[in-house]
């Protein structure tokens, strides 16, 4: 049985060190050493959880090319079933990161063949989604292809609603765990993005009215987790931070994987956090996310 089916994307990221950002038209010549990297928020959180030893199936969509194999062929070699990506006449996604040495970024993603993914694909996995025992699910595809895995899936519902966009109600209602950082929050609120401290971000995860915990993710200021009743800050780990890209997607797959083994909500979001600290130490977001073995035990 497959224990987390995650739904989402998957990218060719084509990572570009420049000495400063480029203005508007104006073209920068970076350094000759450019990378490409397995991305997409759907196929992080796949190989992390794969990493933390899960049996994982990705659903999404690559494009008919070279870069659809590659990626297929990278996700496959951590573990990760790859037989419910569908292969679509659009190119496969990709982002153009360009980031200097003091980890300043900008992103320009082509989402291709992850927006091309249709809710009427998730007919023939109807099946893997129903009896997968967790469903992962972020917000690079579709909505109609969120709300149709979300209403197809009989297990727990996790859902990282990013990049921020509104999420339907019905979709919400069925959601078990949200992971949204404090941006996604706002938004997903219809609050401003102000500097709300703890109570504040505690009383919008509440207004959202969820059947679950709400864990929003705060960067270097941890985790917060809210529930009905109670609401516990976690602690960031103290690490010599790297590169936080893909902290979050580390952090959605470990919440997920310490839910499968019945933690509670609290002890979950730990160990998530435990295992997001990790990627920050080190470059790259997939191929910065830890093995198990590799995640400090609770001290
Ligand atoms: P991304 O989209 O880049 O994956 P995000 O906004 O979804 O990021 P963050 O809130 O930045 O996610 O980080 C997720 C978690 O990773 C945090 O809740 C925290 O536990 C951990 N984390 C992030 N930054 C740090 C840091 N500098 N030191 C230790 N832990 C960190």
């Amino acid at each position: 049985m497959t224990d987390i089916v995650v739904v989402g994307s998957l990218n060719v990221d084509v990572v570009v060190p420049l000495h400063e950002l480029p203005a508007p038209g104006q073209t920068v010549l970076g350094a000759a050493d450019h990378r490409r990297a397995g991305g997409g928020k759907g196929a992080n959180q796949a190989v992390a959880a794969a990493r933390l030893g899960r049996r994982v199936a990705m659903v999404g969509a690559v494009g008919i090319d070279a870069d659809g194999d590659w990626l297929l062929g990278l996700i496959a070699a951590e573990g990760v079933a790859t037989e419910a990506v569908v292969r679509a006449p659009r190119p496969t996604g990709q982002a153009i990161v360009l980031v200097t040495a003091d980890g300043d970024s900008t992103i320009a993603v082509s989402s291709g063949a992850n927006m091309w993914l249709a809710p009427e694909h998730l007919g023939p996995l109807r099946d893997l989604l129903g009896s997968a025992r967790a469903v992962l699910l972020q917000q690079e595809v579709d909505a109609a292809v969120v709300a149709e895995a979300v209403r197809l899936a009989e297990g727990l519902v996790v859902l990282n609603p990013a990049p921020a966009r509104p999420v339907d109600p019905a979709t919400l209602a069925r959601v078990d765990v949200l992971v949204p950082n404090r941006g996604e929050l706002a938004a997903l609120a219809g609050a401003p993005l102000t500097d709300a401290g703890v109570d504040g971000l505690a009383a919008m995860a509440r207004s959202l009215g969820t059947r679950g915990p709400v864990v929003v993710t705060l960067g270097g200021d941890g985790a917060l987790v809210v529930t009905t009743d109670r609401q516990w800050l976690i602690p960031a780990e103290q690490v010599d931070a790297v590169d936080a890209t893909g902290a979050g997607d580390t952090f959605c797959a470990a919440l997920a994987d310490a839910l499968l083994d019945g933690a509670a909500i609290d002890e979950a979001a730990r160990w998530a956090s435990r295992a997001a600290a990790v990627t920050v130490t080190r470059p790259g977001a997939m191929e910065a996310a830890p093995r198990r073995v590799e995640v400090p035990t609770a001290a």
